[in-house]
């Protein structure tokens, strides 16, 4: 559908121009310069020809209807020019002009009205406020950019005109090239949707670049994007994330779980690769637009010296990537073309007088280890070595291998000429081993996604009628956290266990209560208006006798009239003390991009000092959740470290299914956590020993 967006057979541009400078000139000189081989229809009332072609005075004098419109006047005559087009029967307009939505008031009533008419005449509008289209196999520049790449393999949309500048000129200077170019300007009505949807098929496209501020439905990228990725990497950088803890949160859930945390869930659920920073995000579209995605995770490395090579090892082992130990027939070859004194071993060290012929016989060796995925080749200039002439002999050979080579030859002038070289034949280089490590974790992670089967979300047994109930009569009062004794019960209709608790409200009564459950029993205040309980003193632990729970129930309670007298103290609760288990963190928020967001991760009272959480957007396979604990810092410890025994995995995985089902079951909470899940050794389960839910307010 979008196809007549990057190959028109006829462009209309309106506020042609012939002045040098003002975008309706720039527009239509570079549509002439690229060399569009379709009609080319400049309208302005005033000329009669510009850059030296025939102008016409309106839309509606042009003899057909124009298959791209590009717009470059004044905002406020925008919508009325949209409304010719739709007259005429044009399908496409790209609005270049600012003045819209960005600049508030005025301008946010023009865009709507702008989408009115759109809609009206079934009109896709590319913008406004855009930096206009290009399409380098069909010849199409449509924009005012001053750079024009080279024709390649990235096809790039993105939502800040200056980016689109920056990687226009990247591109171009880089001659890594592009395949199609967007500017999404304020995305009016044309999304990073459509991008995905119209690159996806597009043959010269092997990578799809985005950069992204905001995303206009969450959902429905989530979607296309598990579709898209399967065929074409997407690589996304997105700014503008709000801090997590920016409003003051009822949970720990809700104080760490923010709209970046729910992209990056949201990217890794579907496919597209989010990288933190701008230059990793031209890395990688470097190395998927020359090179193939590694089949795994073996790296080969070549140096000629040992401290880059160490480098690039540490750098590997830091991101979990392999640097495998080669064949025997690997090592029999190398001694063949390496002198004594070299490393035949990964890092293999072709050494300070190697000359680029050497670097030539190593690669030609080590592409044909089956063991071998990928091949960082690293250098240094030195007296010996032509970088150019090393360039040259590895560009020969990633033309007949399908291993993924990446370079990094350090160094600035020496090395000019010969990364030149490398990235006019194909081969990505960086600057650093570290960059050409990272490049190739994100290339292995997209091969595990590439290689991961579609899974139905977890399926979790639940009593959803006994839940309603208890939340419908919450909803009706007044307070906005559910009580406790709702809670046990919503926890129990997902079939979440809980330690057997009692209520108290004098010390003799404790002690009754204690000696029922059997010692050691744990204490807490039990009152509506008290979220965070330890941080008044409010829980004690390991109770072993009658005095000690007197005492406890003396301290807890005189602590709380006294810190907040306001409180109102419903009594105490005994509890069974859970032992042996590791404290865990199951949570939820909700995004109002992607919905559920799911947390989990290291719990107890450090949460937020730790942060040592993951998160994923609900529904959730079983996949997912494994994906998800293994994410967390902290997994060895549930592993079991030091002689310990394992966690209940599955007790915890099964815990986080129901949470996740719970959220997506009652739109009507907020946000809810456990907190702490005690995760006990394996085979012996969880015990949610604390959790709260928080209902919607009114509003
Ligand atoms: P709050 O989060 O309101 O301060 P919690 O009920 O989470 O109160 O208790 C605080 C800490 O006390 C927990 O992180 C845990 O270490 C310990 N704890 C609470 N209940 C139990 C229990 N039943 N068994 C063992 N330890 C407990
Ligand atoms: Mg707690």
């Amino acid at each position: 559908m979008l196809e007549k967006l990057f190959s028109p057979a006829s462009v209309a541009i309106i506020g042609a121009s012939n002045t040098p400078g003002k975008v309706g000139h720039d527009v239509l000189k570079n549509l002439l310069d690229m060399g569009f081989p379709g009609e080319i229809y400049p309208i302005n009332p005033k000329a009669d020809k510009i850059l030296g072609i025939k102008a016409w005075a309106d839309i509606e004098s042009v003899p057909t209807a124009p298959d791209l419109v590009v717009i470059a006047i004044r905002a406020p005559l925008v919508p009325s020019v949209v409304e010719s087009c739709g007259k005429k029967g044009s399908k496409i307009v790209v609005v270049l002009s600012a003045g819209f939505r960005e600049v508030g008031g005025e301008g946010a009533k023009l865009e709507r009205e702008l989408l009115d008419i759109a809609a009206k005449y079934g009109i896709r509008i590319v913008g406004p406020n855009c930096l206009g289209v290009m399409d380098t196999g069909s010849k199409l520049n449509a924009t005012f950019a001053a750079s024009v790449p080279p024709p390649g393999s990235i096809g790039f949309f993105s939502q800040s005109g200056a980016l689109c500048l920056a990687v226009l000129e990247w591109a171009a200077g880089t001659r890594v090239g592009l395949s199609r170019f967007v500017s999404l300007g304020n995305k009016a009505d044309i999304s990073e949707i459509e991008m995905l949807l119209a690159m996806e098929p597009h043959n010269d496209t092997k990578v799809i670049l985005g950069y992204l501020e905001g995303v206009s439905n969450g959902r429905a990228l989530m979607e296309t994007a598990k579709k898209v990725t399967r065929n074409k990497p997407v690589v996304v950088l997105k700014s503008g994330s709000t801090a997590a803890g920016a409003r003051a949160a009822s949970s720990h859930t809700g104080s760490l779980a923010g709209s970046s945390q729910a992209f990056s869930a949201a990217c890794r659920q579907s496919g597209i690769i989010r990288t933190a920073n701008t230059r990793q995000f031209l890395n990688l579209a470097l190395a998927l637009a020359f090179q193939p995605v590694p089949k795994g995770g073996n790296i080969a490395i070549i140096t000629n010296s040992g401290g880059p090579g160490i480098l690039a090892a540490d750098a590997c082992d830091k991101l979990n990537l392999n640097i495998p130990t080669l064949s025997q027939d690997t090592v029999s070859a190398l001694r063949q073309v390496l002198p004594p004194m070299a490393s035949y071993y990964n890092p293999i060290d072709v050494l300070g007088d190697a000359k680029a012929s050497r670097y030539g016989q190593v690669l030609d060796v080590i592409i044909k280890d089956p063991i071998v995925n990928a091949v960082m080749v690293l250098g240094t200039p030195t007296a010996m070595l032509d970088v150019a002439e090393a360039a040259r002999e590895i560009v020969q050979i990633s033309k007949k291998t399908d291993l993924t080579i990446v370079t990094c030859f350090m160094g600035e002038e020496k090395v000019r000429e010969g990364r030149k070289i490398l990235m006019e034949g194909g081969v990505p280089t960086y600057e650093t081993p570290e960059e050409a490590a990272e490049v190739l974790k994100f290339m292995w992670s997209h091969r595990l996604w590439l290689e991961r089967k579609e899974q139905p979300p977890v399926e979790v047994k639940r009593d959803i009628e006994r839940a309603r109930t208890i939340i419908l009569n919450a909803q009706g009062e007044k307070h906005k956290l559910i009580s406790p004794e709702d809670v046990t019960a919503i926890l129990e209709s997902y079939g979440i266990r809980q330690p057997k608790t009692e209520i108290a409200r004098s010390a003799d009564e404790c002690i009754e209560k204690a000696e029922a459950i059997g010692y050691p029993v744990v204490m807490k205040v039990l009152a509506m208006d008290i979220t965070h309980k330890s941080d008044l003193g409010g829980v004690k632990v390991g109770l072993k006798s009658p005095d000690e729970v007197r005492q406890a129930f003396n301290e807890i309670t005189s602590r709380v009239i006294r810190i907040k007298p306001e409180a109102q103290l419903v009594g105490v609760q005994i509890q069974e003390m859970i032992t042996d288990a590791r404290e865990v963190i199951v949570g939820f928020t909700r995004d109002p991009q992607f919905g559920p967001l799911i947390m989990c991760g290291l719990g107890g009272i450090f949460v937020e000092v730790l942060k040592d959480v993951a998160f994923r957007i609900a529904p959730v396979t079983k996949q997912d959740i494994r994906e998800m604990l293994r994410e967390i810092r902290a997994f060895p410890v549930l592993q079991g470290i030091r002689g310990q025994a394992p966690a209940d995995l599955e007790a915890l995985e099964d815990t986080v299914a129901a949470l996740s089902q719970l959220a997506l079951d009652f739109p009507e909470i907020m946000e809810g956590e456990i907190n702490p899940l005690m995760v006990r050794p394996v085979g012996q389960g969880v015990v949610a020993v604390d959790a709260r839910f928080i209902l919607r307010g009114e509003s």
